[in-house]
């Protein structure tokens, strides 16, 4: 299926003819799986997963399949969790979440990848949003310039702070979708989540995405620094006023080959849909060296449904050979057919 490769070279003599899969049965035991060096005077054997990203999980054959055609069975609006795993299959926790973490491990690079390289074009509509919010003692070195900054407009303390999680993203309408995370911003005990100012923007290196070509036009909300945007991009940024409870107005003279109505519609269900996506017992924020800091597997979700969103929700035999696809770049292509039997 793509998921497991025959290695290239044995480890001991660099021979490249590799024979395999073998399988060794076991008194008492299920079978041993393996690769085996056909070079006479070596015949160093390679545990059967040793080329692929699942090298260190025991598992049959078999279960690694069933593992991954549950998983690319699953609902792709919802992370699969490690329970649903163990149930399905029959798997030890930790192996199960041993596979989870290749495969999101995975998902989340290939998300990552596409928010830094999609192109986007015509009618793109842009926007922040709050991932939630975690506490910082006022001793955070990771946020000590915020927190200084603040309590110097304050002339007051608190012995901690909300801060927020925030994310940018843009959205073409009808196209793609790309997210970038914002550095994390301190704010006063009951405040709101702080509106994205221009150069978070800039510096987010999102607006890279926009073509350089064709007709072009931002749609945002009332952020202000979105106008700022435009003007860099050297496009038209049309706005609506949330505060004037104005969330979607047609525009006149917009050149005809853009939308005609000015709003966030689109990404706001986007930001919808990735909000019901991450799990909601999330800990949002592990402790570092220098403090509290947001949670990593955090950002590896984010980016997950970023990938899964730019393969535009496929049928699960669609979302097995895209899964397929990510596995082993560097490994010779030969498919695995020992599982069937
Ligand atoms: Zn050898």
């Amino acid at each position: 299926m793509g998921f497991v490769h025959k290695p290239n070279l044995c480890p001991t003599c660099e021979c490249k003819k590799i024979q395999g899969p073998c399988q060794q049965t076991r008194q008492n035991r299920s079978p041993w799986w393996f690769w085996r060096c056909s070079f006479w005077s070596c015949q160093t054997r390679l545990p059967f997963l040793n080329n692929s990203a699942f090298v260190g999980l025991r598992l049959q054959p078999k279960t690694l399949v069933q593992l991954i055609l549950h998983y690319a069975s699953s609902s792709l609006t919802k992370v699969v969790t490690r329970d649903d795993l163990v149930q399905a299959v029959n798997v030890g926790w930790q192996q199960g979440q041993h596979f989870l973490d290749v495969l999101t491990t995975q998902e989340a690079e290939a998300g990552e990848l596409f928010c830094k390289t999609a192109v986007l074009s015509r009618s793109i509509e842009c926007d922040a949003t709050g991932l939630g919010r975690y506490y910082v003692k006022r001793t955070n070195l990771l946020m000590a310039d915020q927190i200084q900054q603040l309590e110097d407009k304050k002339k007051s303390q608190c012995k901690a702070y909300p801060c927020h999680i925030r994310l940018l993203g843009l959205h073409e309408r009808g196209g793609a979708f790309v997210a970038a995370f914002l550095r994390p911003r301190v704010a006063l005990p009951k405040s709101r989540p702080p509106v994205e100012v221009w150069d978070e923007i800039r510096s987010s290196g999102l607006l890279d995405r926009v073509s350089h070509r064709g007709k072009r036009a931002l749609y945002s909300d009332g952020a202000r620094a979105w106008m700022t945007a435009g003007k860099h991009l050297g496009i038209k940024c049309y706005q609506v006023s949330h505060q004037r409870k104005e969330f979607c107005r047609s525009l006149s003279e917009v050149d005809p080959k853009l939308s005609k109505k000015a709003g966030t519609q689109v990404i706001d269900r986007k930001w919808k849909a990735l909000k019901d996506f991450l799990p909601s017992n999330y800990h949002r924020k592990i402790n570092g060296p220098h403090g509290s800091q947001v949670n990593p597997r955090m950002r590896q979700r984010v980016f997950q449904f970023c990938w899964r969103n730019s393969l535009k929700w496929p049928s699960p035999a669609q979302f097995l050979k895209q899964l397929a696809k990510l596995q082993g770049k560097n490994c010779s292509g030969v498919s695995f057919q020992g599982a069937e039997k």
